[in-house]
């Protein structure tokens, strides 16, 4: 029997085409052609390209190597920052930032910069994460952008203007951007070709010139995107959220599973691992008395075993409308335990920003509202039993998320 999912919140967004087009999301080709169809040269684009990466200028007006009138058109043709209503959150003294980026339709969407200091063997590192939807389709429950539902994909240029804004803020006290994941709001892989077409900006050296292995994609399981990844070529960093080996658990935890089970997923990332000779990194949301039992362990061992794989377990940040927890620290241990023991790299992340609500996977849910006490009795109500029945061993009969296909 299928149950209907009371939604929280329902969007209602300005459609995407009619978005203004940001400078960001143009490539150099594109770029050319829209200076050679003005009668222009095609040099132009170079400039253009490096005042909008590199020297940061603040809007077409300060590129002074163009005439005035370039300058006029670009300004009317294309929006030079897409992200620019940006509001700050500091929290870990400082070290972690959250951004709220208002979209030219409204929506809100959030980046949060991550400073790790040097460290003996280890240079500083400042890793941006970036979101890629308003929202998201999947539906995860332990998931605070999972549980607003989806809004809206994001254009190429708003994924990247979160880049700039950052990389703007970093440059003006001394440092430098030196990784992006895509694990803010929203499942990259269903936003392909404008995510796709992100990841490739990002490592051009035209444009934002970050190597691959620096940049990462997560991923909750769609496998025709990871072999669409996997196939530009360049040592992309591939992260799957696994949460679960087993598919009757899995389903529940991340409900892309029902369309495409756990095997088929780790058969695509071994793929990326073997194309690339990169290790894969699969993620696991410890959720306390329900993903977390040595039967779990052993079976995500059994998965994983001999794989070029490293197992990141990260304690469940408290979400607000869901019945679960993290699992205690000793419970985790257990777990990297079993995974070590089977020859699999295994670490335990603590999520930066707590305070702010700005750890990875949980961004947003403040937008949303609150919903109706009816409304959390009943996601409560169908977890607590669809989890019981997965720990059984019986498979969800719920449908596959709608918006979801490939
Ligand atoms: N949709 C993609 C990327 C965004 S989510 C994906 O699912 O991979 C980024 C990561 O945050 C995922 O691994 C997700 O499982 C994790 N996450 C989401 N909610 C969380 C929570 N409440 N506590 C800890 N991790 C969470
Ligand atoms: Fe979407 Fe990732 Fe959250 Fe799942 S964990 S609902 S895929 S953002």
């Amino acid at each position: 029997m299928s149950t209907v999912i009371p939604t929280i919140v329902q969007p209602s967004l300005a459609p995407i085409l009619a978005l203004p087009r940001g400078i960001s999301g143009e490539t150099p080709d594109a770029l050319r052609a829209w200076f050679l169809a003005r009668g222009e040269p095609a040099f132009r684009a170079r400039q253009v390209l490096d005042a909008a990466w590199r020297t940061g200028a603040a809007s077409p007006a300060g590129i002074s190597t163009l005439p005035a009138a370039t300058r006029a058109a670009l300004a009317t043709e294309f929006t030079w920052d897409t992200v620019a209503d940006t509001e700050l959150q500091l929290s870990d003294g400082g070290d972690t930032e959250k951004a709220l980026h208002r979209l030219g339709d409204g929506a809100v969407i959030e980046s949060v910069l991550m400073h790790f200091p040097a460290a003996p063997g280890h240079r500083e590192r400042n890793t941006l994460c970036i979101s890629s939807q308003a929202g998201c389709a999947v539906g995860c429950p332990f998931c605070a952008t999972g549980e607003l539902g989806f809004g809206r994909d994001l254009l190429e240029s708003e994924i990247l203007d979160q880049v700039r804004s950052a990389a703007r803020r970093l440059n003006s006290r001394g440092r430098r951007l030196t990784n992006i994941v895509f694990m803010g709001m929203g499942e990259p892989l269903l936003n392909l070709d404008r995510v796709l077409a992100a990841v490739e900006a990002l490592n051009d050296p035209r444009r934002f010139g970050l190597g691959a292995r620096h940049i990462t994609v997560s991923t909750s399981g769609v496998v025709p995107g990871i072999r669409r990844l996997t196939a530009l070529g360049p040592q992309f960093t591939l992260a799957v959220s696994l949460h679960a080996a087993r598919d009757p658990l899995r389903d529940v935890l991340v409900p892309l599973n029902r369309r495409w089970p756990v095997a088929e997923v780790v058969a695509a990332a071994r793929e990326h691992a073997a194309a690339t000779g990169r290790r894969i990194t699969y993620e696991v949301t410890m959720i306390g008395g329900v993903n977390d039992t040595d039967a779990d362990a052993t079976a995500m061992a059994d998965l994983l075993r001999g794989d070029l794989a490293h197992v990141n377990l990260i304690p469940m940040n408290k979400v607000a409308h869901t019945p679960w927890s993290a699992s205690p620290m000793p419970v985790i241990e257990r777990f990297a335990a079993t995974l070590e023991a089977a020859g699999i790299a295994t670490t335990i992340r603590h999520n930066r920003g707590q305070e702010i609500g700005a750890a990875c996977g949980q961004l947003a849910a403040e937008h949303a509202g609150t919903p109706t006490p009816a409304v959390v009795a009943h996601r409560r109500e169908r977890l607590v039993a669809s989890s019981a029945a997965a720990i059984r061993g019986e498979r969800s009969s719920e449908p596959v998320p709608a918006g979801i296909d490939g």
